[in-house]
């Protein structure tokens, strides 16, 4: 089955009876870097809350590697990692702690080899037993991207990953990226810089005012361009 199928998604907000969504069909291969790109208010971080369960959709069908989250909401999640936009810690762990009790929600048993290995990957080893609260923001944004894989997901999600951050940061998380995918990881990005589109995915969807307006081969949309 698809790592990721979208049937005619659509989410209203509230009262103001604002679509942030319409109708949005997509269907992602396992192992594919699939970018969203869109404007602000296009509806990216809306799709991506529909599939981690943050947002409840309005109508239409999420199905996470065949399996209708509509039939169960919680064990298909396990495969997801999201990274948000948004850094929010408790701030009495230690990088460390808070990596074991991420394992802790997805069902898994305490992986200090997993753990140090996230770690290095993110050039973190050195923090480990600091208190997140007295981490850097670069290194608060590689906490959150730690945090979002060390339960080994087979579907990831970032949410506009490198708005607003260094160009080491970017750099080491480009190749992440890639690494994830060779080695199976099906990868969707929300972002609004064609650059990085351009430099990650094999696919790319245009999304705005909630409306998915293409969906292509990365080669055959910067002909068009
Ligand atoms: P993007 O991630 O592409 O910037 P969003 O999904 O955040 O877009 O937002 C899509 C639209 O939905 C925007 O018009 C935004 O203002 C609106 N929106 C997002 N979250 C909420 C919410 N919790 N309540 C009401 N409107 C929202
Ligand atoms: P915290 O405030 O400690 O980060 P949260 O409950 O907000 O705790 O989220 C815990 C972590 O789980 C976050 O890092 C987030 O990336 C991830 N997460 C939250 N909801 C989901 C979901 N539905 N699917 C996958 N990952 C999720």
């Amino acid at each position: 089955p698809p790592a990721l199928e979208l049937r005619g998604l659509s989410k209203t907000y509230g009262d103001n009876k604002l679509t942030a969504l319409s109708d949005v069909t997509l269907s992602i291969r396992p192992g594919e870097i699939f970018a969203l790109l869109g404007p602000n208010g296009a509806g990216k971080t809306t799709l991506i809350g529909s599939v981690c369960g943050l947002v409840k959709k309005t109508s239409g069908k999420v199905l996470v590697f065949g399996h209708d989250l509509d039939e169960d909401p919680v064990r298909p999640r396990y495969q997801i990692g999201l990274v948000p936009q948004e850094v929010n810690f408790d701030p009495f762990f230690t990088v460390a702690e808070s990596l074991y009790i991420q394992q802790g929600y997805y069902g898994q048993p305490r992986d200090e080899a997993r753990v140090k290995e996230v770690l290095a990957a993110l050039n973190l080893s050195h923090k480990a037993d600091a208190i997140t609260r007295a981490l850097s923001g670069g290194m608060k944004r590689r906490l959150l991207i730690a945090k979002a894989l060390v339960h080994k997901p087979k579907l990831v999600f970032l949410d506009e990953p490198t708005a607003g951050v260094d160009v080491e940061l970017r750099r080491d998380l480009w190749n992440y990226v890639r690494r994830l995918a060779a080695e199976g990881t099906t990868i969707v990005l929300t972002t609004h810089y064609l650059e990085e589109a351009e430099e990650l995915a094999d696919r790319v969807g245009v999304i705005n005012e909630g409306k998915l307006l293409l969906v292509e081969d990365k080669r055959t949309l910067l002909r068009r361009l």
